[in-house]
């Protein structure tokens, strides 16, 4: 059986091939080294089905971000801060809207009304962006990425036909399990994009760590 990541998919470690292997009943993603001869390279395994699961799940994030390429990396970010916009404001409806059923006062309609209308107001400005960007993006680009989505959401997903869009589109790409990140490296640009990569290798404890040193 072949990997969506065929040939795409590269070992942090050595930069090596990482294979889909067999063990027993469970299906992983290895380093090939590593798996090949021990001690060749570190044995780090990632069971396949999350690491496809969770690709899948962060797609549509992941394709709303992506870079593409030419003059589109400052509209890249402020479709990233319109986004974030977005979620704030989406909150902050919900809550007033909680509010103006205990408290019916004008008041609290009032700030529920603004609080839509800078809503609907973000949400305009991202269609533009997106669409902005669309004209400023290649159709190559375009049609690559749009290979990708029809692939990777297409149900039930042929494994052929991901790996053939995957590696239209993509360079390669390198997970770190343990951190929760995969670096994905388009084609069509020279910078990787951190994704998020979730799987029962993530590592809560540690990430803790790490943000409590960045508080100190
Ligand atoms: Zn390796």
């Amino acid at each position: 059986m072949r990997s969506i990541f065929a040939g795409i998919m590269k070992c942090r470690h050595c930069g090596g091939t990482v294979t889909r292997i067999n063990k027993g009943e469970h299906v992983y993603l290895v380093c090939a080294a590593a798996h090949a001869k021990a001690g060749t390279c570190k044995y780090e395994s990632v069971p396949y089905a999350e690491a496809v699961s969770t690709f899948r799940h962060f797609l549509r994030r992941t394709l709303d971000e992506a870079p593409r390429g030419n003059d589109t990396a400052a509209l890249n970010d402020k479709i990233a801060q319109l986004q974030a916009e977005i979620d704030a404001g989406e909150d902050r409806v919900t809550e007033l809207l909680e509010l103006t059923i205990s408290d019916k006062s004008r008041a609290a309609r009032q700030a529920l009304r603004e609080a839509e209308q800078e809503l609907a107001g973000a949400e305009e400005a991202l269609r533009e962006a997106l669409e902005r960007r669309d004209t400023l993006t290649s159709t190559n680009v375009l049609n690559r990425l749009a290979a990708v989505e029809k692939a990777l959401t297409a149900e039930p997903m042929d494994t052929e036909e991901a790996n053939k869009a995957l590696r239209g589109a993509v360079r390669k790409m390198t997970m770190w399990p343990q951190e929760g990140r995969l670096d994905i490296l388009w084609h069509h640009v020279e910078e990787p994009q951190e994704t998020t990569f979730l799987t029962t290798r993530f590592d809560w404890d540690a990430n803790e760590i790490e943000d409590l040193k960045e508080e100190d």
